[in-house]
């Protein structure tokens, strides 16, 4: 008796799991709308067939900033394509700003904690900066753009934000707006607390983190003499860089972004 209540509960169970299962999205570069058939290239063909088991008839959602969110179905998955037709949109598109992040990359899983994790917290565009110190010097922007493709699915944006190639630090203002302000963090400087600076200007912003070495000390003077930039503190303990950066970010959408909303 016991036994079969318990199958029948775990039977429940499993058919719950099935129906909360959280139906797969993809990201698109090419245009949806109505009855379009898009093609889905070798990336999104891998990961329906060999990661989520899909199959033809499944439904998914396919996404871009321009087009919004659209679901469709799946027509076919083959080993280095698959194709997928658009039914009915079911978010329109918004726009998505969110604040910049400046980064020195870093090695292996550090760098893809930053890049992640920037993502989920709203960046809209991702700048790797070469600095005296940067460990990663060779960073491999397909990958990057990859990864943020995957963050930006798993986390429900619409957008996809933007990675540059990495550029040298002392470039870096050729590419950032006049009117973007750029909180560097700086510790062991005489810097006000991010949290009261992202609150008192007015957006929009971007941060500016260093490589865990630091930055050495003229090319941080250099940074703060752009007329751009403020410097920040993000408290009293250093922070190891992808922290800093993460923790930044989420400052900046806490105390101006869109984590008010
Ligand atoms: N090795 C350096 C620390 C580098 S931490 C040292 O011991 O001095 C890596 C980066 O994170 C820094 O360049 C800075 O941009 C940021 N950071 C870490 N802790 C911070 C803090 N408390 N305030 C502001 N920025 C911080």
């Amino acid at each position: 008796m016991y036994v079969i209540a318990v199958l029948k509960r775990k039977h429940a169970y499993d058919q719950n799991m099935q129906e909360s299962k959280p139906i797969t999205r993809l990201f698109s570069e090419n245009g949806l709308k109505r009855n379009k058939t898009i093609e889905l290239g070798s990336g999104p063909a891998h990961k329906l067939r060999s990661v989520l088991r899909a199959q033809t008839g499944d439904e998914i959602t396919l996404f871009n900033a321009q087009d919004g969110e659209w679901r469709a179905v799946l027509d076919s998955i083959g080993k280095n394509k698959a194709s997928a037709t658009c039914q009915n949109q079911l978010r329109t598109p918004r726009p998505e700003p969110g604040p910049w992040l400046a980064f020195a990359p870093l090695k292996k899983d550090r760098l893809d904690q930053i890049v992640e994790k920037a993502v989920e917290l709203g960046a809209e565009r991702l700048i790797p900066v070469i600095t005296a110190r940067t460990e990663n010097r060779r960073v491999k922007i397909e990958r990057l753009y990859q990864q943020v493709i995957d963050a930006a699915e798993q986390c429900e944006r619409l957008s996809v934000p933007l990675v540059d190639e990495p550029i040298p630090l002392s470039k870096l203002a050729l590419v950032w707006p006049k009117d973007r302000t750029l909180f560097v963090g700086a510790e062991r400087r005489d810097a006000k607390p991010l949290v009261s600076q992202a609150a008192n200007t007015p957006p929009p912003h971007g941060i500016l983190v260093g490589p865990e070495g630091g930055f050495e000390a003229q090319e941080l003077d250099a940074v703060l003499k752009l007329t751009i930039s403020t410097p920040v503190n993000l408290g009293p303990r250093i922070l190891r860089a992808e922290t800093a950066a993460i923790a930044a970010l989420a400052v900046l959408q806490a105390q101006a972004g869109d984590w008010r909303n």
